[in-house]
């Protein structure tokens, strides 16, 4: 059934560290071979051995409205035919800073780069530069991409400074870095006490989607707000994940609060490299050239990536009713993965915020890291190879959040349900043996 991806991993290992161009794609955290896919179209995926699925990872996110999208296909391939890269300014640049612009709210500047990553680095420094602090605060859990600053774990107990979780980032990176638990203002104000005048950026998933999916509490992110503005500290949302996915403005719409700088990537380039911060005039304009702060890039704002993010953000602008069905569409999976764990006696509970949905095999609301951490990793993996057999492609990780595409219809989630019944029943029946 995997016999072609098999060959392919075996192969690819000779030549890329682990077989894989990012971590989690090896399946380290469920086991097994990694699938390799050849094509996709809306909510299907093919792979190398022909076998297809329902796909509820979208690429992380960019496929809101499911693969190979005709709009996007169509901009892509006109403007190859123009030319792939100029490195020079280009019209569709403009066309897509306006309509971000209307679509997110308190948004006066942006900025392109090529990955989420690139504009969380790029949005500390120039909060850095902004203020003339040096320390920024992030919380335990929240994924920033792989910049320096952000791998960095909190360390035990009261422990202020992090300690760095990945080799290769030095000791004074990870003293910059300070790290808080989720959902816990007192945790804030805590190390904002210990470090009065010193913390130039608190940074956040407005929407944690890297543990799962986990919600901010109420008035999480009004009480951060009211510390940032009070500390003089630039509240920095990353919306890479859910910028554009639960509602147009993102998190900053659906919750009513403003940041200073927000941080986008994933379906702000319709699956092509695309990243992007941006803000208030006030802070943006110490960006290079109009004021100190360095950042380019050869690539940035490239025609093909802006062309094809142009295509996806303006059906997202236009027809706002996307966001009702991806919400209806998510919800009744929902109530169907639950009607289906709680008929085979399976712990678990679900985080939901629009069409992004937390799976935990745990008892209790997962509302942080330490949470999180509870969720049962090794019935995680069962289920998700359960539903890979039946042709449900579910994140490879117990840690990620499923990201619905509207391209779903009621036909494809029954499916996922019977599934997800099939591979309950199994599962109900190894919890049983493990007793
Ligand atoms: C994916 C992600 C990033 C990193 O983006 P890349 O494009 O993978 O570099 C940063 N922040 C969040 C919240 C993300 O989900």
């Amino acid at each position: 059934m995997y016999n072609k991806s098999k060959a392919l991993f075996e192969r690819a290992q000779h030549f890329i560290p682990g077989g894989v161009n990012s971590p989690v794609r090896a399946f380290k955290a469920v086991g097994g071979t990694p699938v390799f896919f050849e094509r996709a179209k809306g909510a299907m995926l093919y792979d190398a051995d022909g076998n297809e699925y329902i796909d509820y990872v979208g690429s992380w996110g960019p496929m809101i409205l499911g693969h190979a999208w005709d709009p996007v296909i169509e901009a892509v391939k006109k403007a190859a035919e123009k030319s792939t890269s100029f490195g020079a300014p280009t019209e569709v640049e403009i066309e897509l800073a306006e309509l971000i612009k209307e679509m997110v709210p308190g948004l006066d500047k942006i900025r392109m780069v090529n990955s989420g990553t690139e504009a969380c680095m790029s949005a500390i420094r120039v909060a850095r530069g902004y203020t003339g602090r040096d320390k920024i605060i992030k919380f335990e859990g929240n994924y920033h991409g792989h910049g320096d600053s952000f791998l960095i774990k909190a360390g035990s107990g009261a422990m202020t400074f992090g300690t760095p979780s990945s080799p290769g980032v030095t000791k004074g990176t990870a003293q910059d870095t300070l790290t808080a638990n989720y959902n816990d203002l007192e945790d804030v104000k805590r190390l904002f006490d210990e470090n009065k005048g010193e913390v130039a950026a608190l940074i956040l998933e407005p929407i944690a989607g890297n543990m799962g999916c986990v919600p901010p509490n109420d008035g999480f992110l009004q009480g951060l707000r009211d510390l940032c503005t009070k500390e003089g500290t630039v509240l920095i949302f990353d919306e890479v994940m859910c910028g554009f996915r639960v509602a147009p403005g993102g998190a900053q719409e659906l919750y009513g609060v403003q940041a200073d700088l927000v941080t986008f990537g994933k379906i702000i380039g319709a699956g092509l490299p695309v990243g992007a911060y941006g803000g208030k005039d006030e802070i943006m304009k110490v960006v290079s050239p109009v004021g100190p702060v360095y950042q380019a890039g050869t690539l940035s704002g490239n025609p093909l990536a802006m062309n094809a993010g142009l295509a996806l953000l303006s059906e997202l602008h236009n027809n706002r009713k996307i966001y009702d069905e991806l919400d209806q569409k998510t919800a009744h999976l929902e109530e169907w993965l639950h009607r289906v764990f709680k008929h085979h006696e399976i712990t678990h509970t679900f985080n939901r915020v629009g069409s992004m949905l937390g799976v935990f095999f745990c008892e209790d609301k997962v509302t942080d890291f330490e949470s999180c951490s509870k969720t049962d990793v090794q019935l995680f993996g069962r289920f998700f190879h359960g539903m890979l057999k039946r042709g449900v492609y579910l994140p490879p990780s117990a840690y990620e959040s499923l990201f619905l595409s509207n391209a779903l219809t009621q036909d494809h989630i029954d499916q996922t349900v019977e599934a997800a019944e099939e591979t309950a029943e199994e599962l109900a029946e190894y919890i049983q043996q493990a007793g």
